[in-house]
């Protein structure tokens, strides 16, 4: 059968609303979030149900016809961005995006894996729940996503990744067979895990069709404080502080140097600096109560931060005073990447090292980078809390996009993930490999960490048809041990 005949095949399948090959239709879908990676797609296959999804895999693996899925194509290292060959087809689930069922006895949501973080959000929330975990993209990522780069966010502190939030999976592996683990089982061990296998597994073993996630109550109150200190070792030294007085009240530890604030400050409309300080660093801290019989966040807060004051390591300190300002700190911290979007070119790294030596990594390392490269300035924000920071490498001012990172993003960037290696730390603590970060991957890792990887992409997806490009570096020989 000819690829056109393939595609036909497909076209009837999923009728007018579910196949698209028009490119203006394929367009918004063929470049990453970032825009740094352009390529082309046969078409864009649109499902409406696990069964047509499980009829397009086994039409793709009879006629070796490759697959990129995609969910908002939010995604932070090009894993949803077809190559430029054209011959792949995009497999978006954003059809699939019906919440089933909420239920609050068991505190548990069964979803699409099409459905939007946000509207997630929102439709527990009706129910007095919560899903607690949220990041700056929630208004495109979706739940099939979220699985599969096993997603991170702001409250991984308190509630963990995406891994500990999934309680079941669907999926429709390579084969096309349905995989149905969709009812939460607390124990099950019946040998690999199959859902854990399919978290972060960025779509190259199978596609994640339905889930059954983990909810927490909603929250009753909260307070969020906008903290200024001098470095990132008083960051810490305030984290452990936190940790200890404030315990599971404690949601969300973030950190951002002030040239963050004023990329967001210059490029986001309606956002203002919550304390006077212009120097220096800052911290977003979340402390909140699901219950009743938990001390009020506010008074927590307050005896806390009074205490840092006090004894110097707080510079300054305010506590939102409505839920509105609230949401207006949180929304600096969520509009930093957009933010440097505006501003100009630069190299971003999610990394992570032992949280005990993030400071010391961010106060150690930056300075020895911006010396090497000179006019780059570091901007290093996010997840203290978890040892994960974004680490971003600006370009000078003034430098062409192209050019600058043409000459520079290989380099500067294997310099980076040297030092993180140096430290034991992760190249990539959130975002997942991609196609971005493929050969860097390849160059770090263990040779007994890729071979198994190999191992069992090629046993489950022996034609190749999931992804191909991504995450796995398939070399023509294993690794050398
Ligand atoms: C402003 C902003 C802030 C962000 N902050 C964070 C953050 O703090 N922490 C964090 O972890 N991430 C963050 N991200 C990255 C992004 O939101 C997450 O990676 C998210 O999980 C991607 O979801 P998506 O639906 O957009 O997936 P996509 O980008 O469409 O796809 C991501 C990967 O998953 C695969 N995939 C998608 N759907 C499926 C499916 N149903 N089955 C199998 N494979 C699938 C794709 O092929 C690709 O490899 C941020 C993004 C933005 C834009």
């Amino acid at each position: 059968m000819s690829d056109s005949q393939v595609l036909e095949k497909l076209s009837q399948l999923l009728g007018s609303k579910g196949f698209t090959s028009d490119p203006d239709d394929l367009a918004p879908w063929t470049t990453d979030w970032r825009g740094r990676y352009h390529g082309q797609a046969a078409a864009l296959l649109s499902p409406a149900t696990t069964a047509e999804v499980s009829e397009i895999i086994k039409i793709a693996n009879a006629h070796q016809l490759t697959l990129v899925p995609q969910g908002g194509n939010s995604g932070m290292v090009a894993g949803a961005t077809p190559d430029k060959s054209g011959a792949s087809c995009l497999l978006s689930l954003r059809r699939m995006n019906r919440i089933e069922m909420v239920d609050a006895v068991s505190r548990q949501v069964r979803c699409e894996a099409g459905v939007v973080l946000q509207n997630l959000h929102e439709a527990v929330a009706e129910k007095g729940l919560r899903f607690p975990l949220t990041l700056g993209g929630k208004g495109s990522a979706t739940v099939g996503g979220l699985i599969s780069t096993n997603a991170g966010g702001t409250q991984v502190l308190r509630h963990g990744t995406m891994r500990n939030l999934v309680a079941g999976v669907e999926a429709v592996l390579p084969d096309g067979s349905i995989y149905d683990g969709l009812v939460p089982l607390k124990k099950d061990n019946r040998g690999y895990d199959l859902k854990h296998l399919l978290i972060g597994a960025e779509g190259t073993i199978g596609i994640v069709t339905r889930a059954t996630l983990q909810l927490v109550p909603a929250l009753l109150d909260r307070a969020v404080a906008w903290v200024a200190v001098d470095t990132p070792q008083d960051a810490y030294a305030l984290l452990l502080a936190a940790t200890n007085a404030l315990d599971s009240a404690l949601e969300g530890f973030e950190i951002l140097p002030d040239v963050a604030l004023q990329h967001v400050i210059k490029h986001i409309p309606g956002t203002r600096r919550p304390v006077e300080s212009e120097k220096g660093w800052h911290v977003l801290i979340e402390l909140v109560r699901d219950s009743d019989d938990q001390v009020a966040p506010a008074s927590l807060a307050e005896n806390f931060l009074g205490q840092m004051l006090e004894a110097g390591l707080a510079k300054d300190a305010v506590i939102a005073a409505s839920e509105a300002q609230a949401e207006a700190f949180w929304k600096i911290r969520d509009s930093i990447a957009e933010a440097e979007r505006a501003e100009g070119p630069a190299l971003q790294h999610d990394i992570s090292v032992p949280v005990s030596a993030m400071a010391r990594f961010i106060e150690t390392e930056s300075p020895q980078i911006e010396e090497r490269y000179p006019g780059t300035t570091v901007v290093a924000f996010g997840h203290l809390g978890d040892g994960n920071i974004h680490y971003h490498v600006k370009a000078p001012k003034g430098a062409t996009a192209e050019e600058w990172y043409a000459r520079f993003a290989q380099i500067i960037s294997a310099d980076v993930y040297d030092r993180v290696t140096a430290y034991g730390g992760s190249i990539s603590a959130e975002h997942g490999i991609g196609q971005a970060k493929l050969a860097e991957f390849e160059r770090l890792s263990d040779p007994s960490r890729l071979n198994a990887l190999r191992a069992i992409k090629l046993a489950l997806d022996p034609n190749g048809i999931m992804n191909p490009g991504k995450l796995v570096p398939l070399a023509s020989k294993p690794a050398a041990a």
